[in-house]
């Protein structure tokens, strides 16, 4: 009996693998919708009734389940009619390193345990640095944008309160984040986090399309230090995840040099403009971050998770940093990422990254993020050139988002439409979408980041928006959200 990894079970371990990837293959291979459509009461039956508690059923056997209990009804990001969130098909190579990661079950946290995993995964912070424009910048892996995000703030917290002569319990209540009402929710989790003011993070008005006025935010900085408080960071956002839109950041950085406040830009989205041949003009300025915030799992095509903060002045990783006598004393000379990082044990997910790079090469990766920014800008002009949809602003990145407005119907049926037109196709499976609310009203949106998807594909599901909306009652809106948790209710229930 193989139960463990080890010198004795490497065949196995092969034959298990073999198992596993063929399972997969004829999924990948014969998948039609991203959805099954199964219902939750299904669904939660299938998986209640697992025995958790009996004797083992055996690797092989196990692995084989997974079959009916987990890949029948997950959702596949890869089908041309997944447009909901921002989720990618992921890049062939990094598959195969995340099983070889998962296999040698290296842990980047000191150089003792991952050795040349720790020298990948700083090469790789040097290179995205060097994408980003910093000449001695530093970073580490983290688990995701919302990870790195909460790192830059603590970052800033520190710098911040290191430049101030009061103590740290009376600067603490006085510190603001400054952003738009379009920044990443995971800005206010963090400001919560770190033990601000209910009221820190002050929203910077916006131009209208939810791009950061710098205007707007000079005047907000000017107020705040008028008021004896304190900006402890701004944060622009490259490529918001609604509009995917993005804050000029040189002139924000302008703002930020001259009150001396961090910048932090939030490119969790809009990182793969760093590779793009087209587009890195769109992040200009994003060299004069204090900190920025990248999401490999979604425009480097990476599996979840892959994600990093990058810092311009290595110096500033050290507000984070902490040592224990078993693991990082201060006097050790080794290069231990721990020091950097917010987790202890933390996955070599960095290797996934290297070997993208390597298999694709840089510019590939950035020309299938261009692939997709180009076809939303298409399916914009599809959108705005048909009367029974309406766009509602355009991306400057993947998003789209609009409203069914089938012939005769007036704005609240439209605003109504939105949550029962979701909720139809993801019944039926054949279509994810998302949904959002942009200036108050409802609004669909897909995300599109698959870079295989045609046209054709999403005018595909254009048509099944457009059919459920032309099919459905078309009730005042507070009705569809009551008919949707209606809806929901039921399926938990029945
Ligand atoms: C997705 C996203 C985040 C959060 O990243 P996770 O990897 O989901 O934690 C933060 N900021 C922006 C702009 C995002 O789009």
């Amino acid at each position: 009996m193989h139960e463990l990894l080890n010198r004795s079970s490497a065949t196995a371990y092969a034959d298990l693998l073999d198992t596993a990837t063929g399972m997969i293959a004829s999924r990948f291979a014969t998948v039609r919708q991203p959805f099954s459509g199964a219902g939750r009461t299904e669904l939660q039956q299938l998986v209640d009734e697992v025995d958790l508690d009996g004797a083992g059923v055996g690797s092989e056997a196990a692995v084989r389940e997974l079959d009916g209990v987990f890949l029948e009804h997950a959702v596949w990001f890869h089908d041309p009619a997944y447009v909901a969130h921002l989720n990618c098909p992921v890049a062939l190579p990094a598959v195969a390193a995340e099983s070889v990661l998962a296999a040698v079950n290296t842990s980047v946290d000191t150089y003792d345990q991952s050795t040349v995993g720790t020298l990948i995964e700083r090469r790789l912070v040097e290179w995205t640095g060097s994408r980003i424009g910093f000449a001695q910048g530093d970073g580490v892996f983290t688990s995701g944008g919302t990870q790195s995000n909460l790192h830059a703030m603590l970052l800033a917290r520190e710098w911040t309160l290191a430049r101030q002569d009061a103590p740290r319990h009376e600067v603490l209540p006085r510190l603001h984040i400054l952003a738009t009402a379009s920044s990443h929710f995971s800005v206010d989790k963090a400001a919560l986090l770190l033990g601000l003011a209910d009221d820190a993070v002050v929203t910077v008005p916006d131009d209208g399309e939810g791009r950061m006025d710098p205007v707007a935010l000079a005047a907000t900085l000017a107020a705040i230090r008028a008021a004896g408080r304190i900006p402890m960071a701004v944060v622009a956002t490259a490529g918001t995840t609604d509009r995917g839109v993005i804050d000029p950041v040189a002139a924000i950085a302008a703002h930020c040099d001259a009150h001396d406040v961090w910048l932090h830009v939030d490119a969790a989205y809009g990182c793969g403009l760093l590779v793009s041949p087209t587009r890195r003009h769109l992040i200009e300025g994003v060299e004069r971050a204090r900190s920025v915030t990248v999401d490999f799992h979604k425009s480097f095509f990476q599996p979840v998770s892959s994600s990093a903060i990058l810092v311009r002045d290595q110096a500033d990783l050290a507000g984070g940093a902490w040592h224990a006598d078993y693991l990082n004393p201060r006097e050790n000379a080794e290069p231990n990422q721990v020091d950097k990082s917010l987790q202890t044990t933390r996955r070599f997910d960095a290797l996934k990254l290297w070997t993208t790079i390597r298999a694709l090469g840089a510019d590939r990766i950035g020309e299938l993020f261009d692939a997709v920014v180009d076809l939303a800008a298409i399916v914009h002009d599809e959108i705005a050139g048909d009367p029974e949809l309406e766009l509602v602003g355009r991306s400057q990145l993947s998003t789209v988002l609009f409203r069914a407005t089938p012939a005769g119907t007036d704005a609240a049926t439209h605003d109504a439409l939105v949550a029962q037109v979701r909720r139809v196709l993801f019944d039926s499976g054949r279509a994810l979408v998302a949904k959002t609310v942009i200036d108050g009203r409802p609004c669909l949106k897909f995300t599109l980041l698959n870079p295989e998807s045609t046209l054709d594909d999403v005018r595909g599901v254009l048509a099944l928006v457009k059919d459920a909306a032309a099919t459905l009652p078309g009730i005042a809106p507070e009705l569809g959200a009551d008919l949707e948790d209606a809806l929901v209710g039921t399926e938990a229930t029945a």
